[in-house]
């Protein structure tokens, strides 16, 4: 109903696809998205973090993971509790960047 809107969606659309996309490069290795979703996020060695999920592309700086909206809250509890917000969601049908 309101797609055109630029109100920040909180919550996931039924059916809605969403992407999360992680700037590697700027994690500091709080830990803070593993503690929010475990199942989706991990502290690695390295001191960065990294997606959980075989499916999420990967590169040394960057990854990204589409997800369902069954998964959205979690991810968005995620990066919302990132403090240095490298860890952004955007909507994949319109494109519109949920967080931050
Ligand atoms: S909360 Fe942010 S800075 Fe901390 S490990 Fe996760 S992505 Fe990196």
């Amino acid at each position: 109903m309101d797609k055109t809107s630029s109100q920040s969606q909180k919550h996931p659309i039924p059916g809605r696809k969403y992407r999360v996309v992680y700037d590697k490069a700027g994690c500091i290795g709080v830990g803070a998205c593993e503690a929010a979703a475990p199942l989706f996020w991990k502290l690695q060695e390295d001191g960065k973090a990294t997606f959980v999920p075989k499916e999420a592309k990967k590169s040394e700086t960057a990854e990204e993971l589409i997800i369902d909206g069954k998964d959205f809250k979690v991810n968005l509890e995620a990066a919302e509790v990132c403090p240095v917000q490298v860890i952004k969601i955007f909507d994949e049908e319109t494109g519109e960047q949920i967080f931050p």
